[in-house]
């Protein structure tokens, strides 16, 4: 696999496993300094948190903009974390590229060519969710736009697809970990909280994951899930969290890897 820098503390490559952790939006400044401060204490070195969001329906929250940018830029001063947030949209690009230590490109944006060609000429790391719809050759072709112009620096995420089961939310496709890494030498960071969509089920997928040879996780940890704006049902609390690292940890220290 290749080595894939994310800063002077962080780099994903071989033996090494990126946890990423925080909340699905940001919503305010107590929020995002509050969790990531207790998020750092547990080892996590990666701060998620929307600040552009994907929602299905307009009249639900549309994240904080350029605010919610600002609110992780302090939070990173806090902390040390590095930052990944989603960029949506061509005309926002400068502005994520200027926060993001990682830019994200969600689900419902892995096939808009367009987006992927614009984000191809930046050169920070980059990780390409799996659309829910897409097939594994499809997210390859995806991730060759990002690379197109040079900028190799992706990582996959696979965050559920849909299927005909729908007591989760999305299906976890967990063979498309081994999958990807026969075919390409990027990094491959499973997503168990979209793919769950409940809270309960968030620890037995990223488990599974980890065992399966991801090189990552990627976690939404809220400080108070009942009041999240997004995604409140499959949001961690802290001390669930706190749990679930431990033993990815324990997992982890089976195949010699390191957390970073
Ligand atoms: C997210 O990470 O908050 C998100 C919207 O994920 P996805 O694009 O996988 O639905
Ligand atoms: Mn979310």
């Amino acid at each position: 696999m290749r080595d894939i820098k994310i800063n002077d503390e962080i780099t994903l490559g071989d033996n090494k496993f990126l946890m990423i952790a925080g909340p699905c939006s940001v919503e305010s400044e107590e929020q995002i300094i509050s969790v990531a401060m207790d998020l750092r204490k547990i080892g996590v070195n990666v701060l998620r948190g929307g600040a552009f969001k994907p929602r299905t329906c307009p009249d639900s929250f549309q994240g904080l903009g350029e605010e919610g940018l600002k609110l992780l830029s302090k939070a990173k001063e806090v902390t040390g974390m590095a930052i990944i947030t989603e960029v949506m949209d061509g005309d926002e690009l400068p502005l994520v590229e200027k926060y993001a230590d990682i830019i994200q490109i969600g689900s419902r944006n892995s096939q808009n060519f367009s987006l992927l060609k614009k984000i191809s000429k930046q050169n920070k790391p980059m990780l390409l969710k799996r659309g829910f719809g897409n097939t594994v050759d499809e997210l390859i072709g995806a991730a060759k736009y990002l690379s197109m112009n040079g900028n190799k620096n992706v990582i996959f995420s696979e965050r559920g697809i849909r299927t005909f089961e729908h007591s989760t939310r999305f299906t976890l496709d967990i063979s498309a970990i081994p999958v990807l890494h026969e075919r390409t030498d990027y990094p491959v960071i499973i997503d168990p909280s979209h793919a769950a969509g409940l809270n309960r089920y968030v620890e037995p997928l990223a488990l599974g994951g980890t065992a399966s040879g991801a090189d990552g996780l990627i976690i939404e940890v809220h400080p108070d899930p009942p009041s999240a704006l997004s995604d409140s049902a499959q949001q961690l609390t802290v001390p669930q969290f706190k749990d679930l690292y431990l033993k990815v940890q324990k997992i982890n220290n089976i195949f010699g890897k390191t957390m970073v």
